[in-house]
């Protein structure tokens, strides 16, 4: 080949690979649609595109971002397609981007690096001068963290950030942190008590049997203990879910996600878990731990909204929220109590109401 065919050859790659790019993220839009990924076991979309699509994260953060824009802005996938666009400068973008200003704002990102886009940004969205001032910093090396997709984000976190966690040998693992003064303080302080058992002062004994206690003390937080437990097996059958029933729904289930997809995968989230019931509440479904599995918040959500709907699921949603706001620090189970009360309360004014127009007291009501 020449180098001009070369060359030529290059640019309709690069022509379509820009095509191909604005194609695949129709699909990805598609499919977030149509929530495919919860289907396929996968607890958000980000899971589902680096999991099962094998993209980096930073690939799967810039191809979400250009799909929920172009969900909005139908404009931009034209311009992806053609090039004109690429997605770092989307990701930058993405705050200022509006039906009426989109198409300035491309006029004026089109062809632009990403520092040139920061530049227009800065124009277009100026921020107020830093104050002068001096503090003290935290030690903290900013290489971890800059440029990370956490950073940034504005996807849904299912999996905290990961800890300095990495492999270097089959089983062992380096575990990186800065601590600070007080932290290193108690590390010492452990390391003293713990002389006689850990004479080496090896940190990693001291950090695990900490952990331990930790894992053990929130265990008993999110699945309360068994003193407590002693709910009436009627409470049960209304809908309750008792704190005997939670705990061995999570302990049948595991601390994972129990949603299992077609393809026989199950979901791998572990954090945000919930106790779902299985035939809902409101259809006349029991609070015992047949009826309860474990999900993550994502699939708890699809399952409800199967049953009851978007709208209905979004209302219960905020009423959930503003429930947690007056009463801060209660989990499901008060919850669930607060309903039961309403349903009660309820019940006696319809029996009040019925007696009143005649009914004879009986015992069923
Ligand atoms: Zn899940």
């Amino acid at each position: 080949m020449s180098n001009e065919e070369i060359l030529v050859e290059l640019k309709s790659f690069v022509g379509a690979e820009s095509r191909s790019l604005a194609r695949l993220i129709v699909y990805l839009v598609e499919i977030e649609e149509r929530r495919l990924h919860l289907e396929l076991a996968c607890s958000s979309m980000f899971d589902f595109c680096t999991r099962r699509l094998g993209f980096s994260e930073g690939e799967a953060f810039r191809r979400l971002t250009a799909a929920r824009l172009v969900r909005r802005l139908p404009v931009l996938l034209d311009a992806i397609a053609s090039g004109r666009i690429h997605l770092s400068s989307l990701v930058l973008l993405r705050d200022l981007l509006t039906e009426t200003n989109v198409d300035e704002i491309l006029a004026a990102a089109s062809g632009k690096t990403k520092r040139e886009v920061e530049e227009l940004l800065a124009r277009m969205a100026p921020k107020p001068d830093v104050m002068p001032s001096i503090r003290r910093l935290p030690d903290r090396s900013a290489s971890g963290r800059h440029g990370s997709s956490r950073t940034v984000s504005p996807l849904p976190q299912t999996t905290p950030p990961s800890l300095q966690l990495k492999p270097i040998a089959e089983s062992r693992y380096r575990v990186q942190l800065t601590a600070n003064e007080s932290l290193r303080d108690k590390l010492e302080l452990a390391r003293a008590l713990m002389s006689h058992r850990n004479p080496s002062g090896d940190l990693a004994e001291i950090i695990e049997q900490a952990v331990d206690l930790l894992i053990e003390k929130l265990s008993k937080e999110k699945l309360g203990t068994s003193s407590r437990a002693r709910r009436s097996k009627s409470s049960a059958k209304h809908g309750y879910v008792t704190r005997a029933a939670r705990r061995e729904a999570f302990e049948r289930d595991g601390m994972q996600c129990s949603f299992v997809g077609e393809n026989g995968e199950r979901c791998p989230a572990r954090c945000f878990l919930e106790v779902d019931h299985v035939t809902p509440l409101a259809l006349g479904g029991s609070g015992q731990a047949e009826n309860l599995r474990v999900l993550c918040r994502a699939h708890n959500r699809d399952a409800a909204e199967r049953v009851f709907g978007h709208a209905y699921v979004e209302d219960r949603t905020r009423e959930r929220r503003r429930e947690a706001s007056i009463r801060p620090n209660k989990g499901l189970v008060e919850t669930h109590h607060f309903r039961q009360r309403k349903f009660v309360e309820a019940r006696s004014q319809v029996r009040g109401a019925l007696l009143a127009l005649g009914f004879r007291v009986d015992s069923r009501i």
